[in-house]
């Protein structure tokens, strides 16, 4: 096979190492909606999950496969005969299924962690490579752990399941450990030592423990490497993964002395962001490359004047390339039904009559509570229906009475399966109150781990976006809830919490 080496794909994981940080627990409708987007964003490779390790991972890895066109869709599993089998089941469906699987490759954890020698690793993954290429024709294997690996062990390893039938051999910097220089030199020398590796895709996965990742899998692009995993925002074990709208957008920006491009339109990649966001419970930090809330905000009056003057003066990045368009002004208390939803569709939603009559409630009962919505708050009421679309309990009603010389009392009224519960508490605070009538009516003892409040756009009447992480019977869980009303939002991000732990 030719592999054009200028063109970089883009494999994303956010629905795999992603979706294992603390906290984060997708239902299989939402990890649909992130791979839609995924391919509308334009990634090459959707690594929906790891189908041997739970029925809803399964679950969520053939849905998507079943329904996601375009992207590849991979499923991962380790060097065993059950996982191999278990994937190939789950991405059976898709229009271009790969198999993906991995070993440890370095001797501290082959010898500590997996308890095996060099020689049994080598045959268990030259077996779990035939056996995936039983199944599916594209099969990528990772040595894990390799940028700690003996190198010689690494080149035989990369070889034999070249040879075994691997179309992929993706080199992980599984602890975040090496730096840009080393990691680049490691590629290219593998790449000469291994003289198959020109006949297959090289790719690269890289960690950010110390803050390199981005610049890892750079340095692995210029030395070779022309698959790049990844994640959006950058989510993932421990500090996260390469975030690939910085690899999109570094090769988009710096095209002429790079010379590599993506299959990403980037426009796509502020909503995509966004949508993650909502979806895992993790807001992005303010100063987040590209996607943070203040990649574009020029706050020095020195800065402000020169891009009023000319926006080239400090601005390496038009907002509009990215999708941050200025004016977002879009719909109002008057706009009727079908205004509604043929805006909807301009924004590439496709709902149903009943999911389109539920969204246009909201936005009704919005517009009476704010003069100005936005395509950012229409995404945010969308990506909340689907949040709660699989929840035990709703939240019906809330009434909350606090005063300077009043104890703080919350009522709630909860829906499951039909039945109606009612609740009323007191408490330190009114979001402190709300909290524990639902704790009353649910039963569900969780301990409040952190919470958080942001507005989704600028002022007062904006909606408020909350962010609460409990402890349920020791498993750490994010919920999040949107309204224009904080309590409420934090009422609703309470039970988005609660509503997790019972369905996971
Ligand atoms: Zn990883």
């Amino acid at each position: 096979m030719a592999v054009d080496k200028n063109r970089i794909y883009l494999f994303d994981t956010t629905l795999r190492d992603g979706e294992q940080s603390p906290g984060i627990s997708l239902s299989t409708r939402e990890k649909l909606e992130i791979a839609d987007q995924l391919a509308k964003l334009g990634i090459d490779v959707i690594e929906a999950g790891f189908p041997i390790t739970s029925p809803g991972d399964f679950e969520a890895v053939s849905t998507i496969a079943k329904k996601v066109r375009e992207p590849i869709i991979a499923a991962l599993a380790r060097v065993v005969d059950a996982d191999i089998d278990r994937a190939a089941e789950a991405v059976k469906k898709a229009e271009r299924p790969r198999i993906h699987t991995f070993v440890m490759s370095s001797d501290t954890q082959i010898k500590y962690q997996l308890r095996k020698t060099r020689e049994e690793v080598l045959e268990m993954a030259v077996n779990a490579v035939k056996r995936a290429k039983s199944y599916v024709n594209d099969v990528e294997f990772s040595p894990m752990d390799a940028s700690r690996a003996d190198f010689d062990f690494l080149c035989k390893l990369i070889d034999v399941t070249i040879e075994s039938g691997a179309t992929v051999i993706n080199v992980p910097d599984t602890v975040g450990y090496a730096t840009p220089d080393e990691f680049g030199r490691l590629i290219a020398e593998l790449i000469k030592a291994v003289p198959a590796m020109s006949e297959v895709i090289v790719s690269v996965h890289c960690h950010n423990d110390l803050g390199m990742s981005t610049a890892n899998a750079l340095a692995a692009i210029m030395n070779g490497a022309v698959q790049v995993e990844g994640t959006i925002n950058g989510i993932g074990e421990r500090a996260g993964n390469t975030a690939l709208e910085e690899i999109a957008m570094i090769i988009d920006t710096r095209r002429q002395s790079l010379g590599k491009y993506t299959n990403i339109k980037t426009e796509e990649i502020a909503k995509t962001s966004r949508l993650v966001s909502s979806l895992t419970g993790y807001q992005v930090q303010f100063n987040k490359a590209i996607v943070g809330k203040n990649a574009f905000a020029h706050s020095s009056g020195i800065h402000q004047d020169g891009v009023l003057k000319d926006r080239s003066t400090f601005e390496i990045i038009n907002p509009k390339r990215v999708g941050i368009n200025e004016s977002l002004l879009v719909l109002g208390k008057t706009s009727g039904r079908h205004a509604f939803r043929k805006h909807l569709e301009s924004l590439g939603y496709q709902l149903s009559d009943d999911e389109l009559e539920k969204a246009f409630e909201r936005f009704k009962d919005l517009a009476d509570k704010k003069a100005e919505i936005t395509d950012i708050d229409i995404e945010a009421i969308l990506a909340d229906e689907v949040r709660t679309a699989s929840d035990v309990y709703t939240l019906e009603y809330i009434s909350v009475c606090s005063g300077t010389d009043t104890t703080p009392t919350a009522t709630v009224r909860l829906r499951k399966n039909g039945e109606a519960i009612e609740k009323t508490s007191i408490g330190d605070g009114q979001v402190d109150a709300a909290c524990k009538a639902i704790k009353r009516a649910t039963g569900v003892k969780g301990e409040l781990i952190s919470y958080n409040v942001n507005s989704i756009t600028e002022g007062l009447d904006a909606q408020g976006d909350v962010t609460i992480q409990l402890k349920i019977n020791g498993k750490p869980v994010l919920g999040r809830g949107v309204s224009t009303d904080i309590i409420e939002a934090s009422a609703k991000a309470y039970l988005n919490a609660i509503n997790k732990a019972l369905s996971s």
